[in-house]
């Protein structure tokens, strides 16, 4: 099994490049695909207290074989639970469903800046890394008007923003205003939710490399330094969307994905999400 490279965060503490995403995977089958996950080698898990399989993925840490030390779970704040108090409770209630004693990152979901509160629950998330009952603290989908204001009022950079990021939304200027600040990219739908795999510039690379159209997408992230957690039910896919760590692409097919860019998104915008 090759080794899946890490990123370090801005507070010293490791993440794999690459990790395993439970969004829409029903409770009742996310402990049998984190299995599958785990045994394939990965060994970082994104679930949300939305998902509602928090449960699950505790379930599935805790019936496996590997140490605490050795599996990365990332959970997020819900919309509704935003505010100092609220975000406190919302962390203790995801820490009982994961059956945790500590969690490895916390992120706030998104930012609703209708609501205007992300700011005062970025001090809760502040509070709670201090208190060591969270290794790492980031964002999601934060735009860098939001993330600015974190810095402003609290001076606190978060380790992470995972954001909707795959060939037809590369995120340029919001990844290089990442790498000016110390935070990780994280990507998800990094395959776009499959609607990337049809792409004819993807499918002859994979066709001259001997790849699928997903493992060039994926080996796409590793590239430019993203942290991709793409999610499969299938243990096939499970299996081939780890098997990219054998194989690099060129500068000239680096170059031919960026040209994809198209500012599609699969997902809501997140200036409005959430109000
Ligand atoms: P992905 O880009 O990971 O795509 C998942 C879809 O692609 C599923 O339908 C899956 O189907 C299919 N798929 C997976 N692997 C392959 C493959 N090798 N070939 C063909 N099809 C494949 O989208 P997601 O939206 O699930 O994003 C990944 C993760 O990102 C989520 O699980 C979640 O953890 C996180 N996320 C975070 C959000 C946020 O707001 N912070 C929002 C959305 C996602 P099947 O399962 O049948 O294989």
């Amino acid at each position: 099994m090759a080794e899946i490279p890490h990123v370090t965060l801005n507070n010293g503490v490791r993440m794999a490049q690459l990790g395993f995403g439970v969004f829409q995977i029903p409770e009742n089958r996310t402990e049998e695909a984190v299995a599958h996950a785990f045994s394939a080698g990965y060994r970082s898990v994104d679930t949300a207290a939305a998902y509602r399989n928090e449960r699950a993925v505790g379930a599935a840490v805790a019936n496996s074989t590997l140490s605490r030390e050795e599996i990365f779970i990332t959970t997020k704040l819900w919309n509704g639970d935003q505010g100092y108090d609220n975000a406190l409770r919302a962390f203790d209630a995801s820490m009982e469903r994961l059956a945790l004693d500590y969690l490895d990152l916390y992120l706030i979901h998104w930012p609703v800046p209708a609501k205007n509160l992300y700011s005062e629950t970025w001090r809760a998330f502040s509070s709670l890394y201090a208190a060591g009952r969270t290794r790492a603290i980031g964002v999601s989908n934060f735009e860098i008007e939001h993330l600015q204001r974190l810095f402003d009022e609290h001076g606190v950079v978060p380790a992470v923003n995972q954001v909707e990021l795959h060939p037809y939304l590369s995120q340029t200027e919001l990844r290089h205003f990442h790498e000016e600040h110390g935070i990780a990219t994280e990507a998800w739908s990094p395959i776009a939710q499959g609607a990337v795999l049809s792409d004819p510039t993807i499918t002859s690379i994979a066709g001259r490399l001997g790849r699928t159209p997903a493992q060039i997408v994926l080996r796409w992230h590793i590239q430019i330094g993203t942290i991709a957690i793409p999610k499969s039910v299938r243990p096939s896919r499970i299996v081939e969307n780890i098997d990219i760590f054998d194989f690099e692409l060129s500068e000239q097919d680096l170059s031919a994905i960026a040209g994809l860019d198209r500012a599609h998104r699969t997902g809501p915008h997140p200036d409005i999400f959430g109000s």
